[in-house]
């Protein structure tokens, strides 16, 4: 059956794109294991729609369990493969089709970095928001089927309201396409949305219609001490009124965070000492660089005044953003310190994060080989990120922490995954932010789309 599959698939899309055996050697699932060769049972570089279509229907023809790999940045194992998987790599559906300069919107094949997204929008002086550490690697599809949210949710949302258009192709190859560039359609279901955030388990995302805004003329930025959680609340409320709508970063690091961010490997200076309980990152895209600036300045100076901030570090340059910017984006630095590290992302209501973290933290500090405890996330969107550094990789050492950081989240409201999704790591714990009902409306949605569970086995649900 092996040599059957492989035999069409080469046939149909030509063999220089059907990668198996020895030529898989130097493949990966992961850019952080580009070290192990990848498992599977061949890798195929589909270069456009057409061909992840006839894919899907040979695969689907032989019942053939796929993996979709994009960018491989996610952080929830969702790239993984077994031995008996076939791979679908859209790394080759690399065309910018369009800017549209007066639609506002940008027209690109699944595979196109982000970063280049945003490189090609900013040529034509426009913005793509979205915005992440990853942006060099990430591809818009993983983008898209991640729903990804980043640095500037608060302002522009998350990768769903960002999205127009989609084109994805079914398990049974099928071509979903709604290019359209028009931002309000209620004619019936908005079935793009399905597979926004689905992880691939839905379909194969191929084409996007991205939506752009006007380039800011003006970016501010500081970094802020403060030593009392409830002030950090009180602070993000007075910088968006204050900014009246600029507000579009509002980044928080907890101090021991801050510290490993800004000593040895990373190559980054601290702006502020380490004197404080929280470090706020905050940023302003506005259109006045002048205007701006002195807004900036004398918000931070009253509230230093009045005692809802400890300190402030304001950036006066380019070089100042790019400093300041990379500290936060530049997380591998506290990744580095760990011996094997555990990565959580968080969603919890704005007013309990300070307390909830502080009883998670003493909790871990308790823990028998837990090592670092890092913390740091997009506060304004509820969304914290935890790295814990440990001394080894086993089951019960990760389980012990996943029950102390997702332990209260059912009680408090909050959320497994604010961002990365559920993939393999995060699929046990499903049921704490999501009802019973939820989940087998899930399963329902999965076996009508996908009824032989060919799309990303395993990842997700249960089934
Ligand atoms: C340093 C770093 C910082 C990060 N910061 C953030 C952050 O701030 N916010 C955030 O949200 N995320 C963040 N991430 C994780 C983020 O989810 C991913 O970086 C990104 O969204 C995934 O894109 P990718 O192309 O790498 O997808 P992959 O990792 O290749 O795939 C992710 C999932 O999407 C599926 N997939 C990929 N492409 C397609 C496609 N075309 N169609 C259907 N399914 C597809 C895969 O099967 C998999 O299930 C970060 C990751 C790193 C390493």
């Amino acid at each position: 059956m092996k040599a059957d599959i492989i035999q069409e698939l080469s046939d149909a899309i030509g063999s220089q794109k059907v990668l198996v055996d020895d030529a898989l050697q130097d493949r990966y699932h992961h850019i952080w294991h580009m070290d192990q060769p990848l498992r599977a049972l061949a890798l195929t570089l589909p270069e456009s729609t057409a061909e992840v279509s006839v894919i899907m229907k040979i695969c689907n023809s032989y019942e053939q369990p796929v993996v979709v790999h994009g960018g491989l940045t996610n952080l929830v194992g969702s790239t993984e493969t077994a031995s008996n998987e076939l791979v679908i790599s859209l790394e080759r559906m690399v065309q910018i089709e369009e800017v549209d300069e007066r639609s506002r919107t940008l027209t690109a094949e699944a595979g196109v970095i982000l970063e280049h997204v945003q490189e090609k929008a900013k040529e034509h002086g426009l913005l793509f928001p979205l915005n992440f550490g990853a942006k060099g690697s990430a591809q818009i599809g993983g983008a898209i089927a991640t729903n990804a949210g980043g640095l500037r949710v608060l302002r522009y949302g998350m990768t769903r309201n960002l999205v127009l258009g989609l084109e994805a192709v079914l398990a049974d190859g099928t071509v979903i396409s709604s290019m359209k560039k028009i931002v309000k359609d209620n004619s019936a279901y908005d079935v793009k949305q399905l597979f926004i955030g689905s992880e691939g388990t839905l379909g194969i995302i191929t084409r996007a219609v991205l939506k752009l805004v006007e380039a800011p003329n003006s970016r501010t930025s500081a970094f802020v001490g403060i030593n009392e959680y409830d002030h950090v609340v009180e602070f993000l409320r007075y910088m968006d009124a204050g900014l009246a709508g600029t507000l579009s970063g509002f980044e928080l690091i907890w101090k021991t965070c801050y510290q490993g961010l800004t000593t040895d490997p990373s190559p980054s200076r601290p702006p502020l000492p380490y004197d404080y309980n929280y470090y706020v990152l905050l940023e302003g895209l506005g259109s006045d660089a002048e205007k701006d600036q002195k807004r900036l300045e004398d918000l931070l100076e009253k509230a230093l005044i009045n005692g809802m901030i400890q300190d402030a570090a304001i950036a006066y340059s380019e070089s100042d953003l790019n400093w300041f910017w990379s500290i936060r984006e530049n997380v591998d630095s506290v990744v580095h310190k760990c011996t094997f590290d555990q990565h959580f992302d968080i969603s919890l209501p704005i007013p309990l994060i300070g307390a909830q973290i502080a009883a998670m933290t003493q909790k871990l500090e308790m823990v028998e080989g837990v090592e670092h405890i890092f913390a740091f996330g997009h506060v304004a969107d509820g969304n914290i990120h935890f790295i814990i550094g440990k001394e080894n990789d086993g089951d019960a050492l990760r389980l012990k922490i996943n029950d102390i950081i997702y332990g209260p989240l059912q009680d408090i409201g909050g959320s497994v995954s604010a961002e990365h999704g559920i993939g393999l790591h995060k699929k046990a714990y499903l049921e704490l932010c999501r009802t019973s009902e939820e989940i087998q409306l899930m399963n329902h949605l999965k076996r009508s789309l996908d009824p032989k569970n060919l799309l990303n086995r395993g990842k997700v649900l249960d089934i």
